[in-house]
């Protein structure tokens, strides 16, 4: 048997084990929602440099807040108003030592780090693809070097990019790039905030401007599409990309929260997000979220919800602290409300925000640092397009 054959049929094999071929290929046959046409073409993107204090601040800030919500995942908001989180806590939920982040800040580690290798295009989404499998399989960029906390959705669609992947280079069915975005789940109940929660580090290279916003836009849902494959997913990153782009470009949270209900149902559309797609966003960008009261904000993993409950906590504090420990004190997906939070205060207040004692328990702290660094060395480097 030659080797390819052989090759392909112990992949067969192994994913019979444990996965149905049958509703995978005609699963990865249905074409995306609303948007049809190809989720991956070659790139004309070129990023922007960045300064090295935004990188820092933007990992560290989504670590911190993460951090702080990893003890109390899942517990309800009315324990919190009993018990509020002042500070960092350790055990909890998962019985981690304080400091201890979760899937939140893994994957945002992940897709930076693949944004060191100074690739664009489809490569470059093979790289952030691989990342998450490595952190998936082998527990790399975990805070412990074991994975505990993943969401189902990045769960599910990783086996099946896992999967479409290896089928690709086996040279049975596609091609490599093509079946990352082909391979998520894509169903409207397939929102969970898994996306949203590390797609922070983008902001690094969007620039935001008239001329590239299409293919920033494509950029975007690229990434949250290997896990996210619905647009409600993709909007919600982009809505949240444009709050940290106004955030860097120092508006007030206040005036970048404006600017963002000004322009973004227009921005959606014009990307092509049908209408039906942009009123669920409605409420957020109304113009009122600051004062909306605390039980109108729901902190569950549903992305609408975390992206709401995070620029609410953003509107109604002015520190770093306040706002991620308001976030973490709504309750329920806490680690992830926080993370988003986070980073988008990180952004704003900058490192000088984060409490000394947070920074000096937060666990791997130097690697985080080293990743930021290197994030900012290939900063303004990386060339586009590559072909792979
Ligand atoms: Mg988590």
């Amino acid at each position: 048997m030659p080797n390819g054959a052989l090759l392909a049929g112990r992949l067969l094999k192994s994913f019979a084990d444990d996965f149905d071929c049958f509703s995978f290929f005609s699963i990865s046959r249905t074409p995306f929602p609303f948007m049809p046409e190809p989720t991956i073409r070659p790139s004309s993107f070129n990023p922007p440099a960045f300064p090295h204090a935004q990188a820092r601040a933007l990992l560290l800030g989504v670590a911190l807040g993460d951090a702080l919500g990893v003890p109390v995942e899942f517990q309800p908001r009315t324990a919190r108003r009993q018990d509020p989180v002042t500070g960092m806590r350790a055990y909890g939920t998962y019985n981690q030592p304080a400091g201890t982040w979760s899937d939140d800040a893994s994957l945002t580690f992940c897709l930076a780090e693949a944004m060191t290798e100074g690739v664009t295009g489809e490569l470059f989404l093979l790289f952030v693809a691989e990342n998450f499998l490595r952190w998936f399989r082998r527990g790399w960029w975990t805070a412990h070097g074991r994975l505990f906390d993943v969401g189902i959705t990045t769960a599910d669609s990783l086996k099946r990019v896992e999967r479409a992947v290896a089928l690709a280079e086996a040279g049975l069915r596609g091609e490599r790039a093509a079946a990352l975005t082909e391979a998520s789940l894509r169903g409207e109940r397939d929102n969970g905030n898994g996306a949203l929660m590390r797609i922070l580090p983008l902001h690094l290279w969007l620039t935001h401007a008239p001329e590239q916003e299409s293919a920033e836009f494509l950029l975007v849902r690229n990434v949250a599409g290997i896990t996210h494959g619905h647009v409600r997913s993709t909007a919600a990153c982009w809505l949240y990309l444009t709050m940290a782009h106004w955030l860097a470009q120092r508006r007030t949270p206040a005036g970048a929260y404006a600017r963002l209900c000004e322009d973004g149902s227009a921005m959606l559309a014009r990307q092509g997000v049908p209408q039906e797609e942009t009123d669920h966003f409605a409420p957020l960008l109304a113009g009122d979220l600051a004062a909306w009261p605390e039980d109108r904000v729901r902190s569950s993993g549903y992305v609408l919800h975390t992206l709401e409950a995070a620029l609410w906590c953003l509107l109604r504090h002015d520190t770093y602290a306040a706002t991620v420990l308001a976030a973490v004190n709504l309750g329920e997906d806490t680690d992830t409300t926080a993370a988003v939070a986070g980073g988008l205060a990180g952004l704003y207040y900058g490192e000088s925000g984060f409490p000394d004692e947070w920074l000096e328990t937060l666990v791997r702290r130097a690697d985080i640092e080293d990743l930021a660094a290197r994030l900012a060395t290939t900063s303004g480097r990386t060339e586009g397009p590559l072909q792979t």
